[in-house]
């Protein structure tokens, strides 16, 4: 008999970890407070690319495996993801930064200099999977439910009662775990997006150092997300005027063919930062009880290489003792 497996939290982490622990033949149920579109995942780019995440040796490894994964989604029109090509640009003194995430994409080139615009050093062009959240949540419950996974709406108060449920517990509750497991090293890092009409768009671009703030443009399949922000400590779900005007500047400074496009929306997320992403398992009493959160700006960027760390950590704490 298939083992029953409980994930808790229906984020992209959540989802994708359920997925691949039923497509391994377990038997899984998912507990969450919140669906899709209410959690952080929904607010996402998302483009695949590692930002404000540690460790990087894991994260680069993720990634890859991530990278693949998502270009084989791809292929599949509904999924809501797609292969877009375009440019991540470094400023001067940056040397290679990056290069271990870039390394992913098999089409990967670096822009000759006369096409590298200016204040930037260097540019580099590849193709990157783009998550339309909305979409994509949506693919990864059906897949979910393909797979003969079930999923029950409940907010828990201790992840001991996930532990009384079933032999294997997953913990995928991204920034809650702050107050679920008291974990210090979780903290909110505030983002906010502007959804815009996709204008005359061709390809992403992607600026992580620029010193107002990091700065993105992203082309989905009928609009365009830009980016960003990035701030510790704060809060408040409410979208802020003055970044949505910083926003809309800096990228219109990037992708001259966005200046006639009418903004659709704005949103705002906390990515669930830590000092690194804890994927770890450990016994508790008679259970195993697998950590997977604190993804921070990266959680879809890592999702089915964490995912697959899931499904080998279930196998090698060896089945339940209860
Ligand atoms: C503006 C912005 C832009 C971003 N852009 C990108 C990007 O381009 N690429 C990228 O890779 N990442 C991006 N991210 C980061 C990404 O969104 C997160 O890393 C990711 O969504 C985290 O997913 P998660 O499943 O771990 O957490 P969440 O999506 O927060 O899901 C947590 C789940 O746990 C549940 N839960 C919480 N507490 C409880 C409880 N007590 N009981 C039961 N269930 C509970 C919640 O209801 C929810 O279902 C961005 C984030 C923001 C805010």
């Amino acid at each position: 008999m298939a083992e029953r497996a409980l994930v808790v939290g229906c984020g992209v982490s959540g989802l994708t970890s359920a997925i691949a622990l039923a497509e391994a033949g377990f038997q899984v149920t998912i507990w969450t407070r919140d669906l899709p579109p209410r959690t952080t995942s929904n607010v996402a780019g998302a483009i695949w690319y590692p930002y404000k995440v540690e460790p990087l040796e894991r994260v680069a490894a993720w990634a890859r495996r991530t990278y693949v994964a998502l270009a084989e989604i791809a292929r599949e029109p509904r999924s809501g993801v797609r292969l877009e090509r375009g440019v991540e640009l470094l400023p001067p003194g940056l040397g290679e930064r990056g290069a271990e995430f870039r390394a992913a994409a098999p089409d990967l080139r670096e822009l000759a200099p006369h096409l590298v615009p200016p204040h930037f050093e260097r540019g580099f062009e590849f193709s990157a999977p783009v998550c339309e959240m909305p979409l994509y949540l949506a693919y990864l419950l059906e897949r979910f439910e393909r797979a003969g996974g079930s999923l029950q709406q409940r907010t828990l108060a201790s992840l001991d009662e996930a532990l009384a449920a079933a032999p294997l517990v997953v913990n995928c509750v991204g920034l809650a775990a702050r107050e679920l497991l008291g974990d210090p090293h979780m903290r909110p890092i505030r983002g906010q997006v502007v959804r815009v009409e996709r204008g005359a768009v061709e390809r992403f671009l992607l600026d992580d150092y620029d010193p107002r703030g990091v700065t993105y443009v992203i082309p989905r399949s009928n609009d365009c997300v830009l980016g960003g922000t990035t701030e510790e400590g704060r809060e408040d779900l409410t979208p802020d005027e003055g970044d949505t005007r910083a926003i809309l500047a800096r990228c219109r400074e990037l992708a001259p063919g966005l200046d006639e496009a009418r903004v659709l929306s704005v949103a705002v997320g906390l990515r669930p930062g830590r000092t690194e992403v804890r994927l770890e398992g450990e016994r508790r009493g008679g259970s195993r009880l697998i950590h997977n959160y604190g993804h921070g700006g990266a959680g879809v960027t890592l999702s089915w290489g964490c995912a697959r760390d899931v499904v080998a950590l279930a196998r090698n704490l060896g089945a339940s003792v209860q």
